[in-house]
């Protein structure tokens, strides 16, 4: 048997407790925030003094000095413990401020090692867990409040079903940032210096970043436009893209459901011909972030509907009907960022005021959890 099998259990029936049990007041929104403080605080604190930044993403180091971050930190660890010992106070049930309070004071206790730990040599590989926890806490902090106060779906809880499938891809894909992030840098920069582009590439690299920017974005969506397509039309690519597609709850977190060999393949069509063209790694970088927020936003059980911005830009709406399990939206809205492209080439599909009514792909035949749809693309039908 599994240690803490029945432990896991009871936390998880209450998190996913129903409407009744999680009102104002009854200590459930306390107790769940108390457990996602306190394990973010943990997991920072964890990859803070894992020698050798084995933990810990090179991206954020330049948010890390000073004495600002690691007071974060511990003011993360704090509101994690009073937010739990608030839950323990106000709820019947001891278990999430109980586990609350013992992932804050283990952090405590971990954290005391952090003074000597960055003074060892970086090794050349890293996993980005701190990319994780500050990815999970800043997303969630945007995204929880706009999708209770304009949902889609407002009887969706933040807690639906596969939801813990979820966050275990956001944990993935931030744990192989490093692998994302340079794995098209190499070939990029190869074609860069074979093709005879070299005053252009400087002309390129020149220009201010708030030019950059919006130009990798409209050159990122068009070859993403194309390669999301090929993605759909080649059975045997569908059944790789078909893991994002097998989400039937759309949400803030759903957008992160995508098979690693997708991520890879689509970050490669889209990062190596911007780098050819000779935008700068930092332009690069900023872009990869918006994009982030960007595909969030788009995924997000946000109801906005946006008449006039959906012209121009890719809004929730837009993207809600490229998941829609109906005939009508079957292939289209593949542009991420700019409907034009779907306008160009055919593809454009958004009637007013209507949603689709359920998502995913008809008959459900990707399986559930994260390690079968890993093998599910490689599977015999
Ligand atoms: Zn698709
Ligand atoms: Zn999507």
């Amino acid at each position: 048997m599994k240690p803490f099998h029945g432990t896991r259990q009871k936390i998880r029936d209450e998190i996913e407790s129903l409407p009744a049990e999680r009102s104002f007041g009854s200590g459930w929104a306390s107790g769940v925030l108390g457990i996602v403080l306190s394990l973010g605080g943990l997991l920072l604190v964890i990859s803070m003094c894992t020698p050798g930044h084995l933990l810990t993403a090179p991206q954020l180091t330049p948010f890390k000095v000073g004495p600002w971050f690691k007071l974060g930190v511990y003011l993360l660890i704090v509101a994690g413990f009073m937010s739990s010992a608030t839950s323990l106070a106000l709820r019947q049930a001891k278990i999430l401020g109980t586990t609350g309070i013992a992932l804050a004071l283990l952090a405590t206790v971990i954290g005391q090692s952090i003074t000597n730990a960055n003074a060892s040599t970086p090794l050349p590989i890293y996993f980005g867990l701190d990319w994780f926890a500050l990815n999970v806490l800043l997303t969630g902090l945007i995204f929880v409040p706009i999708e209770r106060i304009f949902p889609r779906q407002p009887t969706q809880p933040i807690f639906r079903d596969e939801w813990r499938e979820d966050v275990f891809y956001v944990l993935v894909s931030s744990l192989m940032i490093q692998a994302l992030a340079f794995l098209p840098l190499t070939p990029g920069k190869l074609i860069g210096t074979l093709t005879p582009l070299e005053a252009t590439r400087r002309w390129v690299a020149d220009l201010p970043l708030f030019i950059q920017v919006p130009a990798i974005m409209l050159g990122a969506d068009f070859f993403q436009y194309w390669g999301h397509r090929a993605f759909h039309h080649f059975p045997w690519l569908w059944r790789f893209h078909a893991v994002h597609h097998s989400a039937q709850r759309m949400d803030w977190m759903s957008g992160a459901r995508m098979h690693f060999l997708e991520i890879l393949l689509m970050r490669s069509i889209t990062a190596i011909p911007m780098f050819a063209l000779g935008f700068t790694p930092l332009a690069i970088e900023i872009y990869v972030m918006l994009a982030y927020l960007y595909t969030t936003l788009i995924h997000a059980n946000v109801g906005w509907r946006l008449p006039w911005v959906d012209q121009l830009l890719v809004t929730p709406q837009f993207h809600h009907w490229h998941h829609g399990a109906e005939k009508e939206a079957i292939d289209v809205n593949f542009a991420i960022h700019f409907p034009i492209f779907d306008r160009l080439f055919g593809t454009h599909y958004l009637p007013g005021k209507k949603w689709p009514e359920s998502y995913g792909i008809e008959g459900h035949p990707v399986p559930k959890g994260y390690w079968a749809q890993l093998i599910y693309p490689f599977r015999r039908k």
